[in-house]
């Protein structure tokens, strides 16, 4: 396993259930890159009945993941999804039979830290915040001493198994799989596998929740306001309103650097806040940055060449559980998971 994020780690401790002796390399903090932070959204709701379905399942492992763990791993308060695409997402859950509602703004179902805003809503009521703080704890643990703290250099085939270089040590595997997020394009390419290599900066912003805000708040995505592309929206803590959302894109570029494109995001997020949210204290008071790919959606994407499989995609968090499972009968049995989301084709 390459890439100690949610996605390496979850793939490891199914490995090492199964009785394979896995090894999962990370040079930094487990889950200290795009897995960063205490808290993210889960939802059933997509534009793709074939996510939605692939949600449903995730979720199931999720609550098995939360008996293991002794805690649970999802605060189910429901997600949220507002604005003009809200009839395709509708669409895809019913052809998936999934439990949805279809109100308008002011609907005594919301719960949002706004009181007007484009509507209609989705509700989805399996939908709520994911406990990253618990599941980091929960697969670290798990993982134990088969983390590996150190980078991978290079992945070469070896005829029989695949070389992993680390500096000057190589260990040789049966098979590799590439998890690497933002340095899964480089390593995949030394493997002879091609995946999108385009990055942009991304910030989310935490703000105070005035206490006349309704409760608990459902996690939302709404659509476009001035200033910002579209915004999701969620508890971070007790007290504490996440907003992150896409701005302009020629703020965020890689080339700008990442101080110019957080200190636009804020700026925008803050603009944001101040204008739409009248429950919330628009005075940030925590951050979290990472790199995303703008070229790529809501999806679930993997490619091999021989031994080596590589996965990539958005949003994995919702997923991982059943991304773990999926690896693991993939690594085990030499295939390559059907992609799913808008690259399904
Ligand atoms: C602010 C924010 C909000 C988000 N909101 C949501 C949400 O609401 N719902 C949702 O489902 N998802 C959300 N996501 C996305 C989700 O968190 C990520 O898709 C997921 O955490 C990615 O996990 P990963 O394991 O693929 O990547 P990462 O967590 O980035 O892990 C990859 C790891 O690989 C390591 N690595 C890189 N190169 C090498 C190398 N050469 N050798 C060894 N290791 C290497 C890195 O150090 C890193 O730790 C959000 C992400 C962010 C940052």
């Amino acid at each position: 396993m390459i890439g100690g994020g949610v996605v390496g780690l979850s793939a490891t401790v199914a490995l090492l259930k199964q009785g394979v002796d896995a090894r999962c390399y990370e040079p930094g903090d487990p889950m200290g890159e795009r897995s960063i932070g205490d808290t993210r959204i889960f939802r059933l709701a997509h534009a793709y009945p074939d996510m939605v379905q692939l949600a449903g399942q995730s979720r199931a492992l999720f609550a098995d993941w939360s008996e293991q763990a002794g805690t649970p791993l999802i605060d189910e308060v429901g997600t949220v999804v507002s604005g003009a695409d809200v009839a395709t997402w509708a669409n895809a859950m019913a052809t998936a039979g999934a439990a949805h509602e279809v109100v308008e703004p002011g609907s005594a179902r919301l719960r949002l830290p706004a009181r007007t805003f484009i509507g209609p809503a989705l509700i989805d009521p399996a939908g709520g915040i994911i406990r990253v703080d618990r599941i980091r704890t929960f697969l670290v643990e798990a993982v134990g001493d088969h983390l590996r703290q150190t980078r991978v250099d290079a992945i070469e085939e070896t005829g029989p198994g695949v070389r992993v270089r680390s500096g000057p040590d190589a260990d040789t595997f049966d098979a590799v799989l590439i998890c690497a997020g933002a340095g899964t394009s480089a390593l995949a390419a030394g493997a002879g596998i091609e995946i999108p290599s385009a990055l942009e900066h991304h910030l989310r912003v935490s703000f105070p929740i005035r206490p006349e805000a309704p409760t608990p708040l459902q996690c939302w995505i709404t659509e476009p306001a001035d200033g910002v592309l579209g915004t999701y929206q969620h508890l971070a803590a007790p007290g504490r309103w996440a907003v992150g959302g896409d701005i302009d894109p020629t703020q965020v570029t890689w080339e700008g650097g990442r101080q110019a494109a957080e200190q636009a995001s804020l700026a925008a997020l803050t603009a944001y806040a101040t204008e739409h949210l009248p429950f919330v204290d628009p005075t940030p008071t925590d951050q979290v940055y990472c790199t995303h790919d703008p070229d790529l959606g809501d999806g679930l994407q993997f490619a091999r060449q021989g031994q080596v499989l590589a996965t990539y995609g958005e949003n994995l968090m919702k997923f991982a559980p059943l991304l773990a499972k999926t690896l693991t009968h993939a690594c085990l049995n030499g295939s390559t998971p059907a992609n799913a989301g808008p690259t399904a084709e």
